[in-house]
């Protein structure tokens, strides 16, 4: 192991050696800029560690990609395996000779006689800039519901494999996004009896009239939003790649023989309390389903295209009996369950930053990813700079972004 006795001198550091790390690496190395990434892991470590074992992304290989690289395995209508996209990204790392020191964790970063300080496991870094990206979804979320007993295993979606690694009986899951709906139905289909907790969700179709969902977004402009319309609160997607992607239908999903539940709300003498809102969450989905398929059907006859029609797709089957007359109260030992998996989402986690560039609720203060410390980047994050931010594809466009504003004012510092 290194050990630097004084710091070691870099222009610009990149903290993080996921897909955001290698875009901004990627670019800073087309503009000739000096820099060095850190991955306290591996490259792409939250893609080989922290997703369950048989994910594939979300959207088709021809989409949730860098412009310029294809997926090869995965066909360009396929959903690439996570597997694959650790591949993906090592490759491209390789493509653009990004220089990645893997095993650095920065545990400190800090503002100096005129520098950042990185503190590492492996000695100090100084650098002029910083970019930070070290991810959007950084520390697992459980709400303090249910609490720990040792007859019932709790954990979160970031630290579900499969379902061998449960205990036998009964699964609750909590949270239908595509995280929580894809394990919910995999563990269905192990033969587990299972029940998830479904709130507000949205449930586009994952194809409509011939085109991918990613490509209705694109198509409608929706990729582009700057941020959530005003008055719109967050909610899930559940959208899934997986066997071939399909349309999330939580009447399928009860049809199979999974018992879908309200949110859950609180825990007392071993009997859970659900919201008793299932059906209106189910038809505000439906809902926004339905307004997906109209906006898309309008575009088509505007732009006068060509698409097969799809009328089928518009009729929503029979509302399943525990939706209709909905469980309120599970007392989860008589239920068999043995384990609860919370795919309730993640939390940002930027204590580790020593710098005045939070907010109240501790969200990095920038534009763009531009911070308001100068020299402070962060990319990667949800909605940075539009609803792609996060994903493979946008985040390259908001790198490229950011090294043109750091080209931009080391222009203006040598002038
Ligand atoms: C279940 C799930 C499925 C997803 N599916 C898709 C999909 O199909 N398509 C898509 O486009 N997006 C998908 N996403 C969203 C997004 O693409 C991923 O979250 C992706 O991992 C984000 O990449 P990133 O580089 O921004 O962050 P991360 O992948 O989180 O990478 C950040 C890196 O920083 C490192 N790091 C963190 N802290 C430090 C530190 N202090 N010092 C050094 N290194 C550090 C971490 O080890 C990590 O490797 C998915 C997200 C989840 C949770």
């Amino acid at each position: 192991m290194t050990i630097f006795t004084s710091a070691e001198k870099v222009e610009t550091l990149v903290i993080g050696g996921g897909q955001a790390g290698i875009a901004a690496s990627a670019h800073l190395g087309k503009a000739g800029m000096p820099h060095l990434v850190v991955e306290r892991g591996r490259i792409a470590e939250r893609w080989r560690t922290e997703r369950w074992d048989s994910l594939v992304a979300n959207g088709p290989a021809w989409h949730d990609r860098f412009p310029e690289k294809l997926f090869v395995a995965t066909g360009p209508d396929g959903f690439a395996p996570a597997a694959e996209i650790v591949d993906y990204l090592c490759g491209y790392a390789e493509q653009v000779r990004a220089p990645i020191r893997t095993g650095v964790e920065v545990a400190a970063l800090r503002h100096e006689g005129g520098a950042f300080i990185a503190q590492t496991n492996r000695g100090s870094i100084e650098a002029r800039r910083v970019i930070v990206a070290t991810g959007p979804f950084q520390k697992p979320l459980i709400p303090a519901v249910v609490p720990e007993t040792p007859e019932l295993t709790q954990i979160h979606s970031a630290h579900y494999r499969n379902p061998s690694q449960l205990p036998e009986g009964a699964v609750l899951v909590i949270g239908a996004g595509s995280s929580g709906v894809q394990i919910a139905d995999e563990i269905l289909r192990a033969g587990r009896h299972v029940y998830l907790a479904v709130g507000a969700h949205h449930r586009p179709a994952r194809r409509y009239r011939g085109r991918d969902f990613v490509w209705w977004l694109g198509a409608l402009g929706l990729w582009d939003a700057k941020a959530l319309a005003p008055n719109m609160a967050h909610v899930t997607i559940a959208v899934s790649g997986a066997r071939g992607g399909h349309t999330v239908d939580f009447r399928n999903l009860a049809a199979s023989g999974m018992t879908l539940l309200g949110r859950a709300e609180n825990f007392e003498n071993g009997v859970l309390r659900f919201a008793p809102d299932l059906a209106q969450k189910i038809a505000e989905g439906d809902a926004n389903y339905l307004a997906m398929l109209d906006a898309a059907d309008a575009f088509i006859a505007r732009e006068g295209l060509d698409f097969p029609p799809e009328p089928e797709a518009h009729e929503l089957g029979k509302l399943p009996s525990c939706v209709t007359n909905p469980i309120l109260t599970l007392n989860l030992a008589e239920a068999g369950i043995t384990s609860i998996i919370w795919a309730t989402g993640y939390a940002l986690d930027f204590g580790w930053i020593r710098l005045d560039a939070f907010d109240a609720q501790g969200k990095p203060i920038h534009e763009r990813g531009v911070s308001n410390v100068p020299g402070l980047y962060f990319l990667g994050l949800s909605w940075l700079s539009r609803r792609a931010s996060a994903f493979i594809w946008g985040v390259w466009h908001d790198a490229a972004y950011i090294a043109e504003h750091i080209a931009a004012s080391e222009g203006q510092h040598d002038s």
